[in-house]
């Protein structure tokens, strides 16, 4: 249309969606890997680390004031955790239904916190709330050239 040349590429989206220690010590990489894959979205980038306190209390600076704030950075320094980069359309907001409630008492079977935990402090994974906050992050925890651009072979199959 007229407008396209205007409008943001949605397919372009990119969501910042982290395994947790948790997720690492229980072997659940593969399988939180593997539902963005087969959904149709596109890794761009993925690495393990062992995250220091300094990052992770950047990470989470919104939350600095909760009472469970220091139970949340020892957690999340308590191991390494895969960090990584999906890219698609509506990746941010879908990235969060896959995952399911913060809860996981209330997340619904069949989301990632759903199928595969059962404490709020040990929930797994995470996955940014909003585009911004995914820009965020993903500087946070990546340099530029540790994301990767490519077209994937798939792309005309994903998207009409
Ligand atoms: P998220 O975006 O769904 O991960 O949820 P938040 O941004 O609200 O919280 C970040 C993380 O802090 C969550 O994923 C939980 O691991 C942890 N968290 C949130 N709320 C609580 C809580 O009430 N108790 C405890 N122990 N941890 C919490
Ligand atoms: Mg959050």
């Amino acid at each position: 249309s007229i407008f396209s040349a205007f409008v943001t590429d949605m397919t372009t989206e990119r969501t910042f969606i982290m395994v947790k220690p948790d997720g690492v010590q229980r072997g659940l990489v593969g399988e939180i890997i593997k539902r963005f894959e087969t959904r149709g979205y596109k890794l761009v980038a993925c690495k393990m680390l062992w995250p220091g306190q300094d990052l992770l209390k950047k990470h989470y600076a919104e939350l600095s004031d909760k009472p469970f704030f220091p139970k949340l950075i020892a957690y999340m320094s308590s191991g390494p955790c895969v960090p990584m980069v999906w890219e698609g359309r509506e990746v941010v907001k879908m990235g969060r239904m896959m995952l399911g409630a913060t809860n996981p008492l209330q997340s619904n079977p069949g989301t990632i916190r759903g199928d595969f935990c059962i404490d709020v402090g040990r929930n797994i994974c995470h996955g940014s709330d909003g585009v911004e906050s995914a820009k965020r992050e993903i500087d946070l925890w990546f340099q530029p050239n540790e994301v990767a651009k490519y077209e994937s072979h798939s792309k005309d199959w994903v998207y009409e």
